[in-house]
């Protein structure tokens, strides 16, 4: 499957199959990329022990030469510390202007690897091999960053990837858990966008879980494009972006309240979606958007209730912290029917401490 992602004289292929990894030599030449051109591979420990030399007997064979980095693997690794140790290798490899950066891995070295990308010699080009179901979100977008200390992704660039190649088979070393995470982001971009496509996914679950290559790919593709959908007309109209948001104002408070550890993103925005869809309900919106948005994320195996021993309080104060407060109104991304959303600027946070309360006794 190949999605154009339209940006002008930016604009770049998201190929996405199984076993595509191979091709991988015909899609860099198709971009002008040579075998001239140097390569640096940046991905995280995990992820090299199972598919790094493959890659690398794949761009050897084809008369490329890659030098590797890798980080340890963990969101710990998005720091500005890991960002100069890539320059570093970028340097002791002797990339140029002409060089490439590839980043194989999640969305951690995603981010990094864009990020050195962008910064590298005012920006190189730069290659996305990701190899979770997330990933496929930073895959559109061009944001690249890494973190502070206090802040997540506020050092950060935007730079689009010259191609994205998302090879299904390299997910199949992931972990359930990640499956089921990088799921909810993925029916996330249904439930704002597309009715059909939150249906077809309701139907088609258990492939997906057991990570079946059609219907992956087809998830893929359809969350990818959603993702550019609202990214390209956004340029026009401000503010439709927010809509990817779904879920993550209350998925974020509840990432911060578990330090980043408990909950994996997916699983944090899953809730949040049940609580946005609780919030549609009080705002007269047609009941089903809740039952079904549950019903949906239950089916993949994802949590739809705060653990008790969360503090409801905890959870407001990490919310305020998420700028979405206009004097005791809230910015919130509603869902007004499956597969359309709106954003209200008019939300009491009353109703969000009285819905988050109840999401603790969600069934
Ligand atoms: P990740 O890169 O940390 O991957 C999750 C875990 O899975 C890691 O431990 C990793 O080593 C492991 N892993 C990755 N691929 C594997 C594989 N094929 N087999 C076995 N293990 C594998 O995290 P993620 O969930 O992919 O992404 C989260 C990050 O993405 C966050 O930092 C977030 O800020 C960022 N993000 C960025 C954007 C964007 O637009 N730039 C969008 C969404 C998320
Ligand atoms: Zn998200």
């Amino acid at each position: 499957k190949r999605l154009n992602v339209d940006l002008g004289d930016r604009s770049y292929p998201i190929l996405i199959g199984e076993g595509i990894l191979s091709r991988m030599p015909e899609f860099l030449a198709e971009r002008g990329i040579k075998t001239v051109n140097k390569l640096l591979i940046v991905t995280d420990d995990t992820v090299a022990g199972y598919h790094l030399a493959p890659l690398q007997e794949i761009l050897t064979q084809a008369g490329y030469s890659a030098a590797v980095h890798t980080v340890p693997a963990g969101e710990q690794s998005k720091t500005l510390e890991q960002f100069e140790e890539v320059i570093t290798s970028a340097l002791k490899a002797g990339l140029d202007r002409h060089s490439v950066i590839i980043a194989l891995g999640g969305g951690v070295v995603g981010d990094l690897a864009g990020f050195a990308a962008a910064s590298f010699m005012r920006g190189i080009r730069f290659v996305q091999v990701p190899t979770t179901i997330l990933a496929h979100d930073s895959s559109v977008g061009g944001k690249v960053a890494v973190n502070h200390r206090f802040a997540k992704n506020i050092i950060g660039a935007f730079h689009q990837p010259e191609l994205v190649l998302f090879d299904t088979a390299l997910l199949k070393t992931l972990p359930q858990r990640e499956i089921r995470a990088g799921l909810a982001e993925v029916i996330k971009e249904g439930l704002i966008w597309d009715a059909d496509f939150v249906a077809w996914c309701e139907e088609h679950a258990d492939a997906l879980l057991a990570l079946s290559p059609e219907e992956t790919a087809y998830a893929l593709y359809n969350g990818c494009h959603v993702k550019a959908q609202v990214v390209s007309q956004d340029e026009r109209e401000q503010s439709l972006r927010a809509i990817l948001n779904l879920g993550h104002t209350i998925g974020h408070a509840l990432e911060a309240v578990a330090q980043y550890q408990q909950l994996l993103h997916g699983e944090a925005i899953s809730i949040g979606m049940v609580g946005s869809a609780k919030l549609a309900v009080r705002l007269g919106y047609d009941p089903e958007i809740y039952t079904t948005t549950k019903r949906i994320l239950q089916k993949f195996g994802l949590p739809v209730r705060i653990p008790h021993d969360y503090s409801t309080e905890q959870i407001l104060q990490a919310m305020m912290h998420d700028k979405k407060f206009r004097d005791g109104k809230m910015v919130f991304v509603v869902p007004v029917a499956i597969g359309k959303t709106e954003i209200r600027d008019d939300i009491e946070a009353s109703w969000i401490k009285e819905i988050i309360d109840e999401l603790k006794q969600e069934a």
